[in-house]
């Protein structure tokens, strides 16, 4: 019965295909959705994908307007650092963090033997994601992922996520009417599909791997992740510094490493004032808020936290966070109210990208985010105005570019 009805359904998708003109497009220049949407499902049968998978994922699925809207929105403001770790790095979370890490120290201790990652990192990103599971996203993630698929703008990469959501319907990791973020991310720690199939973890043996009830799953998923993109358990992420009055700030951005031998001889010291320690590290020196603000060196680890998520300054939340999950000190110095707390528009860096380009300090694209070919560019017009090359962006240095 369910086979005659499969054979019939695939009659009915077939002849949808014929019978529907495959290249008519819609105002935006894509295929349109049903169409789409049935080419889509025979790719799937191809890619063995069950046909009950199929019709059970994608009953009544429709594009959802707000997911589009969510994809094309870019916040106005890039935020200050002082207000986003004020916003992520909140004592109520650290508090909580701190239970959690407790509570599960005898699962987490197990998990960080197994993947060679620190608990209080795998609490950490899990606070940042989710507010330790409060928040898990409520846009059904099929519908998500069919409507950035069926999109003009990215649908190469929603499809591959697209396909692998169905991957692991089929395997019975995850029930077709799960639920996520706007872009199809999933669970305590935010999956995307992709990372879902490749790197979570059914910990807890049930056959199941369940990113959001599952403890074990949860902690080994990401903590499998890091180990997989080469986490180093035997170093933290970085750490606060202070610079001496004369420092070079051309030394500073990512692309520059060294010792920290060599930082010490250039008179950089923990934030405390003491001599950095003496274990063989490679840093980079950043200033994420410009010379004025608080100096960090940051390790390997912090590379791996910006391959979860290319935000420097989701980066340091992490580290920062972990940190105060653990009790540590040091980034106790951070007083928030004194990262200069302005905020700067896109808009305003897309001008200062334009002024930068025409005067030859190539941005290489006005796109109104803060690259580092744009923190490059800044860099090299402040050495040109004999500033500190920090390679931040401020109000003051656009306005000399309006005005001259
Ligand atoms: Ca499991």
């Amino acid at each position: 019965m369910l086979k005659n009805f499969l054979i019939f359904s695939k009659i009915v998708i077939l002849c949808v295909l014929i019978f529907k003109p495959v290249f008519s497009k819609t105002a935006t220049g894509t295929i349109d959705f049903q169409t789409w949407l049935e080419k889509f499902k025979l790719e799937a049968i191809s890619r063995n994908i069950s046909k009950s998978t199929i019709l059970r994922t994608f009953e009544g699925v429709k594009p959802i307007a707000r997911v589009i809207e969510l994809d094309r929105h870019q916040s106005e403001f890039i935020l200050s650092l002082g207000k986003y770790l004020s916003r992520s790095v909140t004592k109520s979370r650290i508090t909580q963090g701190r239970k959690l890490l407790k509570k599960n120290t005898t699962l987490l201790n197990r998990i960080a033997a197994k993947y060679k990652v620190q608990p209080r990192f795998l609490v950490s990103f899990w606070g940042l994601e989710t507010n330790f599971g409060s928040y898990t996203g409520v846009f059904p993630v099929v519908s998500a992922l069919v409507t950035l698929a069926h999109d003009r703008r990215r649908p190469k990469f929603f499809r591959k996520q697209l396909f692998a959501l169905l991957e692991l319907i089929e395997e019975g990791h995850i029930d077709h009417k799960v639920k996520g973020s706007w872009a199809g991310a999933m669970g305590n720690h935010q999956f995307i599909p992709t990372t879902y199939r490749d790197f979570a973890n059914d910990f807890d043996g049930d056959g199941k791997v369940d990113l959001w009830g599952s403890k074990p799953d949860t902690f080994a998923s990401a903590a499998n992740y890091l180990n997989k993109v080469g986490w180093d358990q035997n170093r933290n992420w970085g750490r606060q510094v202070s610079l001496p009055n004369n420092f070079s700030y051309q030394l500073t951005g990512l692309n520059i490493q060294k010792k920290l031998s060599d930082w010490s001889k250039l008179g950089v010291v923990r934030a405390d004032g003491s001599k950095l320690p003496l274990a063989d590290i490679t840093a980079s020196l950043i200033l994420p808020a410009g010379y004025k603000g608080p100096a960090f060196l940051v390790y390997k680890n912090f590379r791996k936290i910006l391959i979860w998520n290319r935000s420097i300054f989701y980066a340091l939340a992490v580290g920062i966070l972990a940190d105060k999950i653990d009790g540590r000190k040091g980034l106790e110095t951070i007083a928030l109210p004194a990262i200069p707390n302005y905020s700067i528009s896109r808009k305003q860096i897309m001008t200062m990208q334009r002024k930068l380009t025409l005067k030859g300090f190539n941005t290489h694209g006005i796109d109104g985010k803060l690259g580092p070919k744009t923190r490059q560019a800044i860099r090299s017009f402040q050495k040109e105005l004999n500033l500190p090359q920090d390679g931040f962006p401020t109000i003051s240095l656009l306005q000399y570019l309006k005005k001259n």
